[in-house]
């Protein structure tokens, strides 16, 4: 199978963290930034690690982006670069690009001009832990949208003993339970005999709103 080619434009925490993973990995990665320090830093871990100004379009070019599988954009305070490298790598024909973004008026460029993914990683984050700091049945917390949730809970006293079809909460919540974790085994498919044990963690798809009524009511103390 051929590898996918990934490139990351921007070294610093967030991109830097993204290409050590993706080299860790064994993807092919090209690391690119403006400055000479960064791009040492990264020789020994990418495939390769170029010195060069994003917002240059014929470098971009030259470097050959249009043919990679995927690029981010992890251009941290400077917004407009973030921005022009973006249009640029769209305007080449980059079929997948992901663009970082500073705040929510920066985002809103971004997907105007065609990033196919925006993060947000601070603010997200955020949402994230404060989901988890004020929860003590609620494990992890993954936003899919700004609508709908997958939420990783533990199952209460209210839920010990009942299959998955008394339980019913597809049709009581509208949420979907799509895995169940039971001493460190997960079941990725349960099926509607399968009873629920106090101390089980259960893997959890919804909208917010559906999800919140599914803790309040099903879980304990929430
Ligand atoms: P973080 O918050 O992820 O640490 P930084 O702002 O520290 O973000 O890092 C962004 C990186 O992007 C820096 O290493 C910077 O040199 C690089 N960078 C900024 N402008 C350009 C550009 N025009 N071309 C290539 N790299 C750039």
């Amino acid at each position: 199978m051929v590898k996918k080619q990934f490139a990351v434009i921007g070294l610093g925490r967030f991109g830097g963290s993204i290409c050590r993973t993706l080299s860790e990995q064994g993807a092919e990665v090209l690391a690119v930034d403006i400055d000479e320090e960064r791009v040492n830093e990264f020789t020994p871990i990418a495939t390769h690690a170029v010195i060069a100004d994003s917002t240059d379009e014929s470098v971009l070019k030259s470097l050959g982006l249009r043919n990679f599988d995927h690029v981010i954009v992890a251009i941290g305070d400077n917004i407009h670069a973030s921005i022009l490298t973006t249009l640029i790598l769209k305007e080449l024909g980059v079929k997948k690009v992901t663009a970082k973004a500073q705040n929510d008026y920066h985002e809103k460029v971004l997907r105007k001009i065609g990033a196919d993914f925006v993060i947000h990683p601070e603010r997200d984050m955020g949402v994230r832990i404060a989901n988890n700091i004020t929860s003590t049945s609620v494990l992890d917390y993954l936003e899919l949208s700004d609508k709908h949730s997958i939420v990783e809970v533990i199952a209460g006293k209210k839920m010990d003993g009942k299959t998955l079809s008394d339980l019913d909460v597809r049709a009581n919540y509208g949420v979907n339970i799509v895995a169940i974790k039971e001493h460190g085994y997960i079941n990725v498919s349960p099926r509607a005999d399968q009873t629920v044990h106090e101390g089980d963690i259960l893997i959890i798809i919804g909208s917010d709103p559906d999800i919140d009524r599914f803790k309040k009511q099903m879980l304990d103390n929430e």
